[in-house]
């Protein structure tokens, strides 16, 4: 965790940095109708074209310099229909992007004051964007393992509660990781998974696990670690072995063991999507924050108009 100190300065972003940008809504509310509408120039329905906003008082919504018909910049995200305050989603985000083990509900009950399923729902939510379909860049050279995930074995009506599978592939240098939850680990998916997300031209490392068998063609190299054998690390520079796939399996089951403690099968995806997001962008430092805060505006459907009474928040905490 003393990581955070090899953050370059300029990569910095700490508490401090965050109460000055975000010291109250307004402020966030600001932030995310320029990052959606940026000065404030927005499509507006009734206009049909694009036209200036302005703010409208102590609410937190935009009008139409020509029509006045209002927009919010939090229609369409995952702010929409939350009486949370924005600020707080915001730190949440900040605490999210800032850890690098995860981030339990429990914990920013205990800052904030909020409840626990106030707290859970916000990280479903911010989870939700974290996602990517995106391929490895490459061809590269890349470490690919299969793991299980699910805890210890639970007995549920003395039924053995099955792992849940999951394939990984991690690019070695520049090491971006993919990591996607799979309905088994038998040949065509661990196939099927490789076509998809490693470019053709890849060298392959694998353990030798026999569903592997016949990925060896004219689109990839494949070398593999005779784990079965116990041998880790070959090859005469020490280059074929899985570790830093390992490395992050262990990352991601120390933190949902530590943090999440329990993660059902249903939501497995969106915690390996968080590890990945991080891992991704783990030399931006806490720039990691913005890069959270730039996808709630890439994900958000188009602004909705605002209807002509403004309901107030929604009582219920979503
Ligand atoms: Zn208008």
């Amino acid at each position: 965790m003393n990581r955070r100190q090899t953050i370059p300065k300029h990569l910095r972003y700490t508490i401090n940095d965050f109460n000055r940008q975000f010291p109250d809504d307004n402020a966030c509310i600001e932030h995310l109708k320029e990052q959606r509408f940026p000065g404030g120039i927005v499509f507006c329905g009734k206009c049909q074209q694009e036209q200036k906003h302005h703010r409208i008082n102590g609410r937190p919504v935009y009008a139409c310099n020509v029509c006045l018909t209002q927009v919010s910049p939090m229609a369409g995200t995952i702010f929409e229909h939350s009486s949370t305050s924005l600020r707080l989603w915001y730190y949440a985000m900040y605490l999210m992007a800032s850890t690098r083990c995860g981030i339990s509900a429990k914990q920013i009950q205990r800052e904030t004051g909020v409840t626990y399923k106030t707290a859970w729902r916000m990280f479903k939510q911010i989870r939700s964007l974290l996602g990517s379909d995106d391929k490895l860049e490459g061809p590269a050279t890349v470490e690919i393992d299969e793991m299980y995930f699910g805890g210890r074995t639970k007995r549920i009506n003395m039924i053995e509660k099955p792992k849940t599978p999951v394939l990984g592939a991690v690019e070695r240098k520049g090491g971006r990781v993919i990591a996607r939850v799979a309905a088994d680990t038998k040949k065509p998916t661990l196939h099927g998974f490789i076509k998809e997300y490693v470019l053709p031209g890849s060298v392959l490392f694998t353990d030798d696990y026999p569903a592997y068998d016949g990925i060896e063609g004219p689109n990839y190299r494949h070398y593999r670690v005779r784990h079965s054998g116990r041998v880790y690390v070959t090859g005469s520079r020490g280059q074929i072995h899985t570790q830093t796939i390992e490395g992050f399996w262990s990352l991601v089951k120390r933190g949902l063991a530590g943090v999440y403690h329990n993660v059902s099968t249903k939501y497995l995806q969106t915690y390996l999507d968080e590890y990945c997001f991080r891992y991704n962008r783990r030399e931006m430092g806490n720039l990691i924050f913005t890069s959270m805060l730039r996808r709630v505006s890439e994900l958000a459907s188009r602004p909705a108009l605002v209807p002509a009474q403004m309901k107030p928040a929604p009582t219920d905490a979503f």
